[in-house]
């Protein structure tokens, strides 16, 4: 046996009985509908932040690859200082413990 649903339709208030979407209006009054395009829609949101990650990298990435060799030299040196900046960060972060410890 199925289970019956009634549900009001927000729109035009019509009650509808198992059915996704209002018979009179077509509004979508499932709740179950609903969440799962909320849920597609983050999905879809993320992959789109995922793909534009994808094809726009970091300043010194895009230089590294560039076409002229100067601008490659200057994605080196930038991505040098980014790494050297990283390794500084945890220096100082293990002194603190160190410190902290001490
Ligand atoms: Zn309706």
């Amino acid at each position: 046996m199925a289970i019956t649903k009634n549900i009001k339709c927000p729109n035009c208030g019509v009650f509808n009985t198992n059915r996704d979407y209002c018979k009179n209006c077509n509004t979508l009054i499932s709740f179950e509908k609903k969440q799962e395009q909320k849920v597609a829609a983050f999905k879809q949101e993320e992959i789109k932040k995922a793909q534009h990650k994808i094809e726009n990298p970091n300043l010194a990435e895009r230089l590294k690859k560039h076409k002229f060799w100067l601008f490659r030299i200057f994605g080196w040196i930038l991505y040098s200082a980014y790494l050297l900046i990283s390794a500084i960060g945890a220096l100082v972060a293990w002194f603190v413990a160190m410190v902290a410890a001490g």
